[in-house]
């Protein structure tokens, strides 16, 4: 009997059911139909022609622009029984001409190749030779020209489609907006390719965004929910990564840092540690993440502002591949607005680029500042529009707001009878009466504001001014060392003619994860389950031997699955989503062992 789609689904890769637009893309291009998939991280890309490749005749290859991606891809796939393989750069010649050979002997089901080699004479050579199944091309928006991400050399696959007409092509990538859309495809030359679109909904991703009042230790308290979890921070520079993973690791963290001034052969060290080791935090710029696969990440950390949604959504979009619950915090401040304006507004950029940024900053400050769904903020900024989601911080906790009228007043007068040329530090301490040097200088405990905000302490008034500017009532001057200013839209609040509801800070204590839970019951692992934490250990035990990622060995949602079921035979076992037959050929009695003994 052949194969359907589903029963390789489910014989080899373990998974009871297709996700989403899989079925039917796998349907099209085993047909042999182009497409052109856009889906989120995580989403499932891979399997969409993986499984046609094993349905159609002859070897897929896969154009991926990442060596150390390729690399963990094979040896997943090997894993499973596909005989896999990838050339590039990392491989001797001796090895890449096996690789070569099995190539053009039909021996092999996927060949990985990076975009640079693929095009050289000698592989357009070998094409010839070989029996090609289709053609995917991962990480199609690198041939956005405009985007973060362009590679030239991507320009040059729209010659496959000259060469090999009646091969099928399918373009896959996580980058959202129509424009870059409209670009692979047309560079791509695949105008006669099916387009699918995949919510961008990330739906085990939990959003939480803090007002920024004490870092470090609103971090440590994120980072305990998550003890022995693999995550990232994201700090906005190289120096804030330093101290924040010294910091870290002295807390008790298995913590590294992450940047572009670190030299190559540490930087991949860190980056492998990452990859292969349980638990470590990754504290970094955004110099990481491109192409860092792992799909056990289970938080994301923003200590500073990103510069736009489109930023946020990709650097968040690296928690929880697996579709386990995941999380991402991020802290942000005035600070972080008023550094990034400057920023924008310094740089070599002609206008219509600034105007550009600001807009994108200001969408981000907005989705911050939300008192509504941040999901539907997020995914309404894509243009999808959805319902409030229950696993955000805003649906779980709905913000308190509060007449903040008065104290709005109190604000726009202190920075008017301050003559509008200082900064949020010296406004509060005016509101709050302190005699500074600065007050003293400019003799500011004389005016009829000095004090008057005695009634709340320095990190509300920061709160109250952080709105204050997002609302637009007051500006940053940045040509003026950040002095903030009043604009237009203070007025009527001056005059008493509007009333301001401002969010509530909120000052909680750090909480159990508990409290947090989705109402689905589905969201609080017990990872202190000895079981778990059993099997765990003979997993990394079972990936050191093989010198692969844990992960590629089993899922921890595999793992958990089996410490929640507890499986006494194979036959019980092979119930369990991501255990495919070979892996259960290999590892099942072992894993039974370590059940038995649990
Ligand atoms: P992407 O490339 O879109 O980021 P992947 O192809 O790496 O995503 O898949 C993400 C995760 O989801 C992987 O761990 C994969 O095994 C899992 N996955 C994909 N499709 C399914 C499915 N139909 N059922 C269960 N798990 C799936
Ligand atoms: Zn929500």
């Amino acid at each position: 009997m052949s194969d359907t789609p589903l029963s390789l689904l489910n014989r080899i890769f373990g998974y009871p059911a297709f996700r989403g637009e899989q079925a039917a893309i796998v349907d099209h291009v085993a047909g042999g139909g182009d497409a052109l998939v856009l889906m989120p991280t995580g989403g499932g890309k891979s399997l969409c022609y993986q499984i046609p490749a094993l349905l159609r005749e002859g070897c897929a290859v896969v154009v991926s622009p990442l060596i150390a991606l390729m690399q963990d891809q094979v040896a997943a796939l090997k894993e499973l029984g596909i005989a896999a393989a990838f050339l590039n750069s990392s491989l001797d010649a001796a090895a890449a001409m096996e690789v070569e050979r099995d190539f053009a002997t039909g021996r092999l089901k996927l060949l990985y190749v990076a975009p640079e080699r693929l095009l050289t004479p000698r592989f357009q050579n070998l094409l010839e030779q070989a029996r090609v199944a289709l053609f995917a091309i991962d990480e199609a928006h690198c041939v956005s020209q405009w985007g973060h991400d362009f590679r030239p050399e991507y320009l040059g696959l729209s010659a496959l489609h000259e060469r090999f007409p009646g091969v099928p092509r399918i373009a896959l990538t996580a980058t959202a907006d129509a424009a870059t859309r409209a670009e692979i495809l047309d560079r791509l030359d695949l105008h006669a390719a099916r387009v699918f679109v995949s919510s961008f909904d990330r739906p085990n991703i939990r959003y939480r965004i803090a007002e920024k009042t004490d870092p470090r230790r609103q971090l440590l308290d994120f980072l305990r929910e998550h003890a022995g979890e693999a995550g990232i921070v994201y700090c906005s520079t190289r120096k804030k990564v330093e101290e924040t993973a010294a910091a870290l690791v002295q807390a008790g963290f298995n913590a590294l840092p992450y940047h572009g001034g670190m030299d190559n052969a540490t930087r991949s060290r860190h980056q492998e540690r990452f990859l292969r080791e349980d638990g470590v935090v990754m504290v970094a710029t955004i110099a990481f993440g491109m192409g860092i696969d792992k799909p056990d990440v289970r938080f994301v950390a923003h200590l500073d502002l990103p510069r736009s949604v489109e930023g946020y959504y990709q650097e968040t979009g690296r928690a929880g591949r697996d579709g386990e619950p995941a999380e991402a915090w991020m802290a942000w401040g005035l600070q972080d607005v008023v550094t990034q304006r400057r920023f924008i507004d310094e740089s070599e950029a002609g206008d219509a680029h600034k105007r550009v940024g600001h807009a994108k900053l200001d969408a981000l400050v907005g989705l911050a500042e939300a008192a509504s769904c941040r999901r539907v903020a997020l995914l309404a900024y894509f243009g999808e529009p959805s319902q409030p989601c229950g696993n955000c911080d805003v649906c779980l906790e709905p913000p308190v707001l509060w007449d903040g009228t008065e104290a709005a007043q109190k604000a726009l007068s202190a920075v008017y009878r301050t003559g509008q040329r200082f900064g949020a530090g010296h406004v509060i301490d005016v509101l709050l009466g302190k005699a500074t040097d600065k007050v003293e200088k400019f003799g500011h405990a004389g005016l009829s504001v000095f004090g008057i905000g005695a009634n709340l302490d320095d990190k509300r008034w920061r709160a109250v001014l952080r709105q204050l500017v997002v609302r637009g009532l007051l500006e940053v001057d940045h040509t003026a060392y950040g002095a903030l200013k009043l604009t237009q839209a203070a007025r009527p609040v001056l005059k008493g003619e509007e009333t301001v509801m401002l969010r509530a800070l909120e000052v909680r204590p750090a909480r159990r994860k508990s409290r947090l839970a989705p109402s689905s019951g589905a969201g609080v692992h017990d990872d202190e389950d000895p079981l778990f934490l059993s099997l765990r250990a003979w997993r990394r035990e079972t990936a050191n031997e093989k010198g692969v990622p844990a992960y590629v060995i089993l899922h921890d949602a595999a793992l958990r699955e089996i410490a929640a079921r507890r499986p006494a035979t194979l036959e019980a076992l092979a119930e369990i989503p991501g255990l495919g037959t070979k892996k259960l050929e290999a590892y099942g009695e072992d894993v039974l062992a370590v059940v038995a003994e649990g």
